[in-house]
């Protein structure tokens, strides 16, 4: 058995190693200061010397903490590809193998190569496949694990100190992990690596779209804000489902529009399809759909960029310019909104979602008009109105709490930030006394708004069944679906200033 083991582990060996990986920190994106953390490991490799004649320890091994997707394999190539090493890579349930023995002799030839090969990168991808707490699984794949666990300490200590093959591990579950792989001179390091906010989403489908034959005027913002809850993984994919619509189409370039469309594919691909009773189904419906009907009344809930990066909601625009004249022209581009409307549950989500974007930019340069922020506290309390509204006031959900709380402290910011008549031109908001007042300011501008939200989705009823129809049965609308009921069913007015 012996020979077989060893037969076994040597077929394996090829795909160990990785020569010359081409993978540089620029292709990663997103990554904020965690980047300044890489470069350091870089360091190790190119000024080993004068770190260790400075007395600094090399750490044998770093843990790249985070969800999949994120990018963890990929930094780890980079790492190696900018000091220009050599990468070996296998992922921690290849050790785990039926044949007690086999995992750790598999360590062990994949550390013999890494040294012989030095410099070198070894990447352990899910290291909580092996790694976790010893003695926990029971039985002889239990004892296979900690031999294997065993073999993997012994050679990270066998390293340390050394600095010229260092180890980078992934796992999304640092917790579990045997207290022995991180201690000092282990896995001793620790970076987490979360999932890219906006601007890094922005930048990693930048990223991807560097090989691709891209339109010039592609808004990777909007596609940006209409993948909240993305990983690096599916952003990479939305760009490659992408070129494919493009290519399908017979043209040559890649619009926003394709990336949009893509996006809605990855977001399906994600939907948890959980098991719902259809009164919850309908609940949930009737939440979001109040507050694409409240917010679709508003005129400067869309702006002029978005329409011209997506040609086909233009329509909608000239459609929205001529119902409010030309109101709406002063007030574009301080708010807007993207449509889509689902209440398909995801993975740690709240139970459904509308995809209202306040302008980010805007909003913290403090240049949201007056109007804009009273017509958000509106959206925002549409589902507690569409609550009272269809189920009555006797059972009430508490789906809008989190919804009514965002209007809460609009309105609160509302009155501080000197747009409400009476605090106008006040500077000293903050005088103990006058909390009491703004406090109460803000409730009544909640009220009005509260009922303001309510009149519209009366005057809507029609387009509201319609939306909570579709939704319930479809589990999500795209644009063209929710503005096809709008026209369709909406008595939309121009609504006046409400305060
Ligand atoms: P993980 O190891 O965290 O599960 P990967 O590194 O395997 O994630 O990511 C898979 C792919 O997704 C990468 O090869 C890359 O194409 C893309 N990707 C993930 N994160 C990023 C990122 N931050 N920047 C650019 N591309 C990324």
């Amino acid at each position: 058995s012996g020979a077989r083991v060893r037969r076994a582990q040597n077929k394996r060996l090829p795909q160990y190693l990785e020569r010359g990986v081409d993978v540089k920190f620029s292709d990663v994106a997103g990554l904020g200061k965690i980047r300044l953390e890489l470069e350091e490991i870089v360091k190790f490799f190119t000024h080993g010397e004068m770190y260790r004649r400075r007395g600094v320890r090399i750490p044998g091994g770093i843990l790249l903490c985070g969800p999949p997707g994120v990018g963890k394999t990929l930094l780890a190539k980079a790492v190696a590809g900018e000091a220009g090493v050599n990468f070996f890579s296998i992922s921690a349930s290849q050790f785990v193998e039926i044949y007690v023995g086999v995992g750790a002799s598999r360590v062990r030839a994949l550390y013999q190569e890494a040294k012989e090969n030095a410099p070198s990168v070894v990447f352990i991808d899910e290291l909580d496949a092996v790694g976790r707490e010893r003695g926990l699984i029971k039985g002889s794949g239990g004892q296979e694990r900690d031999a294997t666990l065993n073999q993997l300490l012994v050679c990270l200590d066998g390293f340390e100190g050394r600095g010229n093959v260092i180890t980078i591990a992934s796992t999304n579950r640092p917790d579990i992990l045997d207290p022995a792989l991180v201690r000092p001179g282990r896995f001793d390091r620790k970076i987490f690596i979360p999932k890219p906010g906006l601007i890094g989403r922005m930048e990693i489908l930048q990223v991807h779209a560097r090989k691709k034959p891209m339109a010039e005027d592609v808004d990777y913002m909007a596609v940006a804000s209409m993948t909240d809850g993305m990983v690096g993984a599916e952003l990479a994919n939305i760009v490659e489902v992408a070129a494919i619509n493009m290519i399908r189409d017979g043209r040559t370039e890649i619009t926003t529009d394709d990336l949009l469309q893509a996006a809605q594919i990855e977001e399906r691909g994600m939907l948890d399809r959980k098991e719902r009773s259809p009164e919850t189904w309908k609940q949930v419906a009737i939440n979001e759909a109040a507050m694409a009907v409240v917010a679709v009344n508003f005129p400067d809930l869309r702006n002029i960029e978005f329409a011209i990066s997506l040609p086909d909601l233009k329509s909608v625009m000239i459609w929205q310019l001529v119902r409010n004249s030309l109101k709406t022209l002063e007030l574009v581009s301080e708010l807007w909104f993207t449509v889509m409307v689902t209440i398909a549950p995801r993975a740690g989500r709240e139970l459904g979602y509308v995809r209202m974007k306040m302008d980010h930019i805007k909003f913290t340069e403090g240049m949201l008009s007056r109007q804009s922020l009273l017509d958000h506290i509106t959206v925002q309390l549409a589902p507690r109105a569409a609550d009272e509204l269809w189920f009555g006031e006797g059972q009430l959900s508490t789906i809008w709490s989190e919804t009514a709380d965002n209007a809460r402290s609009a309105a609160r910011m509302f009155v501080l930030g000197g747009l409400s008549e009476k605090h106008h031109g006040l500077s000293n908001f903050w005088v103990a006394d006058r909390i009491n007042e703004i406090d109460s300011e803000a409730l009544q501008i909640v009220n009005i708004c509260y009922e303001r939200a309510k009149e519209i989705l009366q005057q809507n009823r029609k387009l509201m069944d319609a939306v909570v129809d579709e939704l319930v049965e479809k589990k999500s609308l795209t644009k063209q679906e929710f503005f096809g009921l709008v026209e369709l069913h909406g008595s939309l007015q121009p609504m006046p200033p409400s305060i």
